[in-house]
């Protein structure tokens, strides 16, 4: 099996044909380490290979990584469904929240975010393909949503995350990826400071690149597949 390092080389240089495909910039795309189920050693050898971003989506395994990796300067994100009376610990500890689909949630991020910390960034997470069984806000629902967090004075809102349902189709890939961008497009006439799409997983992101994806989140393809037989780490 290939170590961490080969890996996050190969999904780096992935990535960078991927943008160069479309005329992208291979740095207008930012990895996110997807690290859940991962140990605080996997993740030391994934900064030791140059990786700093990591997307965490179950809370307490998250805190205690973040605990025993502090020697480390590394960007944590909370990429899971949130739980309205667990909003503390995320805005205290993250840098950025990609699931943010309701006011009440943004509104206690915004609110527990220490004074003495940056404001959070925040993506919406819409539910692009509405399927009733997903979180994430609907798509005619997010202009509202959008208005009131950036409103909010501890949370910096960047933009928006969807998780399409799978498809191995790339012609279908591009679809929900498309809707998501033109979304952000729309959006972007009356809040021009939204810079992000969070889209593209291990097995998508050539198609969410092409479609304008600014940060990837990728765990299977740098880690290998996730184990949850095995303890939390
Ligand atoms: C697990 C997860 C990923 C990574 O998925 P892979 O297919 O392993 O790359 C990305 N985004 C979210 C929200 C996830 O939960």
């Amino acid at each position: 099996m290939n170590s961490i390092a080969d890996n996050i080389c190969a999904v780096r240089q992935q990535i960078a044909e991927s943008a160069a495909r479309c005329g992208r910039a291979p740095d207008s795309v930012r990895l996110l380490a997807v690290s859940k189920t991962r140990s605080a050693d996997e993740l030391r050898q994934a900064c030791e290979a140059g990786q700093r971003a990591f997307g965490e989506n179950y809370l307490q395994e998250a805190l205690d990584k973040i605990e025993a990796l502090k020697d480390l300067a590394l960007e944590w994100h909370f990429i899971g469904p949130i739980q309205s009376n667990k909003t503390r610990p995320i805005a205290e500890h993250f840098d950025w929240v990609h699931s943010v689909d309701r006011i009440k949630v943004a509104r206690r991020l915004s609110e527990q975010r220490p004074a003495g910390l940056p404001p959070l960034n925040v993506c919406l997470q819409v539910n692009i393909s509405a399927e009733a069984s997903k979180s994430g806000c609907l798509p005619d629902q997010v202009a509202e949503l959008a208005r009131e967090v950036a409103s909010l004075p501890g949370l910096r809102l960047r933009g928006l995350m969807a998780i399409p349902e799978a498809s191995g189709v790339p012609a279908e890939q591009r679809r929900p990826f498309a809707a998501l961008r033109q979304l952000l497009e729309q959006l972007r006439e009356e809040l021009p400071q939204l810079d992000t799409l969070s889209m593209g997983m291990s097995g998508d992101m050539s198609a969410a690149i092409e479609e304008g994806a600014t940060i990837v989140r990728i765990g299977t393809a740098l880690f290998g597949p996730r184990d949850y037989s095995r303890p939390n780490p």
